[in-house]
Formats: C-alpha cells, sequence, structure tokens
C-alpha cells in the first residue's frame, strides 16, 4: 500500500473520477488492451455517453461506431447490453453476484469493479495479479487456483486500491520478461525472487498457434463507391460494416465466392481479378483474405445481412468498421 500510494498511476480518467460507470467502461475497454490505446477512446466514450442512461438510450450502431479501432466488438455490444440491464433494473448492482449477471462480466471484472468502485472488500485476479501472486508464493498452479491467495492477501477497508496496486506493480515492475525484483516493495516476501527463479511463474499452458484460414472478399463497384454490408448481429464482427466475405478453407478459389454471392446477395454475379490479399490475426485465427473485383446486376437482396450501402471507400464517415475490413480498404484505394 505504501508502494501504491507513492507509486501510483494518478492521471488516469477512470481514476480521477470512479464510481461504477466509468469503472464499467474502462474495464470493458482494458479487456484486451493496453491502457495507452484505451486513454483517447475512453475520454471520447464518456464525452458522448456520460452515464448509464444515454449508453443505454443510443443505437449500438453508434456505440459500435465509437468503438471501432478497439477491436473485440463483443466487448462493446456487452457494454451496451450492460447499460440497459442497470436502466432496466433501475440501479447498479451491488454484490460480485449481481455483477456477474451482467453481459460479458466475468469473475475478474466482477471483483474489480466490486472492490474499486463499491468498495467491497473482495479479492480480484488477472493476469498481472497472478503473476504477482504467483511468484510472491512461488505458486505452479494455474490462474484459477490463484484466487484463494488472493482472498488470503485482501487488506479491510482498502481491496479496491490493494487490487489495483496490484496490477500497477504486474505491468511496471513484476513485468513477465525481466522483472524488476530490486525495486521490488516485495522483494523481501519474495519465494520466487528468493530462489532466483522469478520467470518460472506463473507456470502457463502450452501456447497452440492460432490456425490459418483463407478468405474471399467481393469489392462490388458502383461509380466512385463500393458495397459494404452489415454483419448479423451474432457471430464475428457482429453488427459491423464489411466487404462481403465467405471463408474459402477448401480452396474453392472464385466459383466459390460467386456462388456465395449470388445466394447472399441475390443477384447474378462475375467474378474478376483478384486485387491483392490482406492479412489479419485475430485471437483464434489468422486470416488471409483475397479481395476480388466482382460484376453483379441489379440492387442487392439481403439474405443474412442486415444491411447495405454503397460507400466510397475513402470516406466510410461514421460507420462502424472492424479493423479488417480498413485493411480491405487501404488496398482497394491503393488498387483503384
Ligand atoms: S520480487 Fe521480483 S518476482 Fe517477486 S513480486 Fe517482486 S518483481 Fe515479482
Amino acid at each position: 500500500m505504501r508502494w501504491y500510494d507513492e507509486h501510483r498511476r494518478r492521471h488516469l480518467p477512470w481514476r480521477e473520477e470512479p464510481g461504477p460507470y466509468r469503472t464499467l467502461v474502462s474495464e470493458f475497454m482494458l479487456q484486451q488492451t493496453r491502457v495507452e490505446t484505451a486513454l483517447p477512446f475512453f475520454q471520447r466514450f464518456v464525452d458522448r455517453f456520460p452515464d448509464f442512461a444515454s449508453l443505454a438510450a443510443a443505437p449500438l450502431d453508434e456505440v459500435l461506431s465509437l468503438w471501432a479501432g478497439l477491436g473485440y466488438y463483443s466487448r462493446a455490444r456487452n457494454l451496451h447490453a450492460s447499460a440497459r440491464a442497470v436502466v432496466a433494473a433501475g440501479s447498479f448492482p451491488d454484490t460480485v453476484e449481481g455483477l456477474r449477471a451482467l453481459p460479458g462480466v466475468g469473475p475478474y471484472m466482477a471483483g474489480a469493479i466490486a472492490s474499486i468502485a463499491l468498495g467491497q472488500d473482495v479479492p480480484t485476479v488477472d493476469g498481472n495479479i497472478a503473476r504477482v501472486l504467483s511468484r510472491l508464493h512461488a505458486f505452479a498452479g494455474s490462474r484459477a487456483k490463484v484466487w484463494p491467495l488472493a482472498s488470503l492477501h485482501v487488506p479491510p477497508g482498502r481491496a479496491g486500491d490493494h487490487n489495483q496496486a496490484l496490477m500497477d506493480l504486474g505491468s511496471s515492475i513484476c513485468v513477465p520478461r525481466k522483472p524488476a525484483c530490486m525495486i521490488c516493495p516485495l522483494r523481501t516476501h519474495c519465494v520466487a525472487h528468493a530462489e532466483g527463479r522469478p520467470e518460472a511463474f506463473p507456470v502457463l499452458p502450452p501456447k497452440r498457434r492460432a490456425p490459418r484460414r483463407r478468405a474471399l472478399a467481393a469489392v462490388w463497384r458502383r461509380g466512385d463507391t463500393i458495397l459494404l454490408v452489415r454483419r448479423p448481429a451474432e457471430g464475428l464482427f457482429g453488427g459491423l460494416y464489411d466487404l462481403p466475405w465467405t471463408f474459402d478453407d477448401h480452396d474453392a478459389g472464385p466459383s466459390a465466392l460467386q456462388r456465395w454471392l449470388t445466394e447472399e446477395l441475390g443477384v447474378p454475379f462475375e467474378v474478376g481479378a483478384q486485387l491483392g490479399t490482406v492479412r489479419h490475426t485475430l485471437t483464434h485465427m489468422r486470416l488471409e483474405l483475397q479481395l476480388h473485383v466482382v460484376e453483379g446486376e441489379g440492387e442487392p437482396r439481403l439474405r443474412s445481412f442486415t444491411a447495405a450501402r454503397w460507400t466510397d471507400p475513402a470516406a466510410p464517415g461514421e460507420l462502424g468498421l472492424p479493423t479488417l475490413a480498413r485493411k480491405a480498404l487501404r488496398m482497394v484505394i491503393a488498387k483503384s
């Protein structure tokens, strides 16, 4: 606590003005995203939606468009759904169990919000905390098994600061490679340091490389615009605009794209030249998207997609687009 009081990161907007709403927004944003990356997005987001009521009243499209560039859009959908659940219930949950019932709120986030925003004496465990505590105790168990250790350490009355102190320590000193043990406030208590093998903890399961998947995308031009379609709410990039594309796991090539397009967009297509390949890594796959110029007749009649827009690729405006689609648009512009 003494170390935290001296070294805490003060200039974080969600720490300067904590509270259930800002803490919830920051926790959703910080899942999978670094603090520095999240900062400008957080400020824009709370400027536009300052409280649960304004977020709950907003259309999902607008929320997704503000989220564009942060990735992992299910977080935005869950945050929006959580705001609607809070407004419908008339109050913010005041227990860990109640928090867990909000869409997208897992054990880590429930513990973090309960301790930081509600002042409750509860632990939480994220990657940073798991690393610090595993090293402190030279504990070789999985992250799920670190929770009992985390409970042991929670100081009455300052759980929120304690949890944030462990997170800060894990992200600044007890880092995965070459931890700075010599300046660590836990050094004299740390078993892994005493044994001279801090990097042996935590013991992580072997990493599997995400599989490579090939996909085919259609660049359907009309004048200076191309067709973007809105993906169904469920599934990959749900609710976002994108080029129409389909997986091609069996390397069937342009004929597969032609058949799929005709089924999905209800008009006959000719598939022409290949523009290039966009590569994009997601947590669960490495995607290679081949862009093909196509020609179709008439207006699209949508089957799975929920909307279609003829869009200037250089100016997609406020449309919520995943990073993959932005990369694809850049290639379309470069090859025009
Ligand atoms: S002494 Fe080293 S290994 Fe132990 S908690 Fe501190 S930084 Fe981590």
